[in-house]
């Protein structure tokens, strides 16, 4: 997508990042537009999570851009990130165990308008009857799935313009998977975004709008997901 594409919403260019002197990220180009959920997959320790905490302020990025809404957001802290609209749902259904199902989501959307917070919440959870159901239960009761849906929730109670979803299928069952994904899609019809970070490429792609692929801490294929051997691309990208 050009740069100039006015339904662009993320614009990550030539982007260096890393932790303390160890490079990670060496110009990372990504470019999200509105609508649209992209597919980022590529082998263990390639970047993905690193990329995710450049876009969502967690680390400082070294050089490049990361454009969203127009605006470079670095420098910006992950708070006033999450202000603008960019979620992201950390790897590892991170949740406060000690609090209510429904007090994680609520302490989510902590900053909304407190007359939209109760419907925003109400909204959140009706995308996983599954936890709705135990509102009033510790997050520590929750199995790792049911966490792992409200960790979602607490992304999905912003209504984010773009949603960052780093592994969510990790140690679900196959049908939490496909409600995860499902939620994803849901966004997106409402107009959102979605950057699912994911092993299981063959759950991904179906919900996908294109599929990015990050080898050593660079972006080494971009395609839309119906593209002709792109399976072959992506094993080849795995490999190279
Ligand atoms: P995975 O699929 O295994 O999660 P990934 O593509 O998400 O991999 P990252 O987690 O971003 O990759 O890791 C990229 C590199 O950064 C790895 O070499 C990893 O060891 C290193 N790394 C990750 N977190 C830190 C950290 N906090 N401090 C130092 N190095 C780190």
């Amino acid at each position: 997508m050009p740069i100039s594409a006015p339904d662009t919403l993320l614009r990550v260019a030539d982007l260096h990042a890393g932790y303390g002197k160890i490079g990670i990220l060496h110009g990372v180009e990504l470019t999200i537009g509105r609508g649209e959920i992209v597919a980022l997959v590529g082998p263990n320790g390639a970047g993905k999570t690193t990329l995710l905490r450049g876009i969502s302020g967690l680390i400082r990025a070294q050089a490049g851009a990361i454009l969203f809404e127009g605006t470079d957001l670095r420098g910006l802290g992950p708070s006033h990130i999450v202000r603008r609209g960019l979620c992201h749902v950390i790897e590892g259904h991170r949740i406060f165990t000690q609090l209510s199902v429904h007090d994680n989501i609520l302490l989510a959307g902590y900053g909304l308008p407190r007359s939209e917070l109760a419907v925003r919440v109400e909204e959140a959870l009706a995308v996983f009857p599954e936890i709705a159901e135990r509102r009033h239960e510790r997050g520590a009761s929750l199995s790792g799935g049911q966490q792992q849906m409200l960790a979602v929730a607490q992304g999905l109670v912003r209504r984010p313009h773009l949603l960052m979803l780093d592994e969510p299928s990790a140690g679900l069952s196959p049908v939490l998977v496909d409600r995860v994904f499902e939620a994803a899609a849901r966004l997106r019809q409402a107009g959102g975004s979605v950057l699912l970070v994911e092993q299981l490429i063959d759950k991904a792609l179906p919900v996908a709008d294109r599929v990015c692929a990050m080898v050593r801490g660079a972006m080494v294929l971009d395609r839309p997901t119906g593209s002709p051997g792109l399976s072959d691309e992506i094993a080849a990208a795995y490999f190279s």
